[in-house]
């Protein structure tokens, strides 16, 4: 690990005016970032520790839920709210890592966190997300986990939060503070696709702080689910997952909200099975013949044709499950 120096920020303007200078770099929870410093993958100058800062809130009431950057996973998944009225967001969070890193990691953090891409931890490999031009390994190499939804000739390494996939299915807003001010947009629109610029992963500029989550008040928030697949059943990233929220009337699907992961190279929103589901019966047949578009417009790579059929059978296994569900 290269050296670095630790600062603490007593406040969210501290943090804000440390973090703008060259080199700096925020650490709350530290799961994610230390490991990439150990593995000498990201060499902040400064590490600014904002664990200070009161943003660990947990707050739900009839406009919705607001979670707090700082707000640990295990925390968040075990709110009564969060468990009664949003479960797909309890669900993901249940769903990643292990007890003991959601004991430490944050909502924030989770967001942020990098990609699981092996070529790109490996320091040895040629990865134009970590070092720019100088290749991609996974294009022509080991690419099983890799993304079949957003690839670029530059990259094609999956996005690896459940916590983000949830949320795009329920429509969230994220909230920042930069040295330009506060502002907030949609988590649709907070990550980017890769392109040419892979490095550049979010709308976050030079010392901007994610402060809080928000997730919109909808009915359909209560009928939800997290369903994740992945090689072994604990501590493992996702093959594929699918967040699914439907709103059903009188036996008929009013409304529906879809989203996929482990398959993406950002958190994928699935409108043309929303599209298929919404006016159509809650019935298997319906499920099936919308699960039939969820791979649409995708583009495997030598090793992970298999992922084609697989978020197929995700989200319909998903939809069943629920659309069971009273
Ligand atoms: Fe690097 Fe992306 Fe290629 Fe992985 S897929 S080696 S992260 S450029």
């Amino acid at each position: 690990m290269q050296p670095f120096a630790y600062e603490r920020a007593s406040d969210q303007a501290e943090a804000v005016r440390r973090a703008a200078e060259p080199g700096a770099q925020f650490i709350a929870g530290g799961t994610d970032l230390m490991q990439l410093m150990k593995d000498d993958v990201t060499r902040p100058a400064r590490v600014i520790d904002i664990e200070s800062l009161p943003l660990d809130f947990i707050e739900a009431d009839g406009n919705g839920l607001r979670i707090g950057a700082l707000a640990r996973m295990a925390d968040v998944a075990d709110h009564a709210a969060v468990a009664q009225d949003y479960p797909v967001i309890a669900q993901a969070l249940l769903a990643s890592a292990s007890p003991q890193v959601r004991n430490m990691a944050t909502i924030g953090g989770n967001l942020l966190q990098r990609t699981r891409c092996t070529y790109f931890r490996d320091t040895a490999s040629a990865c134009n997300k970590r070092e720019p031009g100088t290749g991609c390994s996974a294009r022509e190499g080991l690419n099983r986990m890799h993304a079949i939804l957003g690839g670029s000739a530059a990259c094609v390494a999956t996005h690896a939060s459940d916590l983000a996939v949830a949320l795009l299915a329920l429509d969230a807003e994220i909230e920042l503070v930069g040295p330009q001010g506060a502002r907030e947009m949609t988590l649709a629109d907070f990550h980017l696709l890769p392109g040419d610029t892979p490095e550049r992963e979010t709308q976050l500029l030079p010392g901007e702080l994610i402060t809080s989550v928000r997730v919109p008040a909808a009915t359909l928030a209560r009928r939800s689910l997290y369903l994740k697949v992945r090689d072994r059943a604990s501590f493992e990233f996702a093959l594929a997952s699918a967040a699914v929220a439907l709103a059903i009337e009188g036996g008929t699907i009013r409304d529906a909200r879809i989203a996929a992961g482990g398959v993406g190279t950002k958190p994928w929103r699935l409108p043309a099975v929303e599209k298929v589901l919404i006016g159509a019966p809650a019935k298997p047949e319906s499920f099936r013949a919308a699960s039939a578009e969820a791979s649409a417009g995708a583009q495997p790579l030598s090793h992970n044709g298999f992922k084609l059929p697989l978020l197929q059978n995700t989200v319909e296994r998903a939809l069943v499950t629920l659309g069971e569900q009273a």
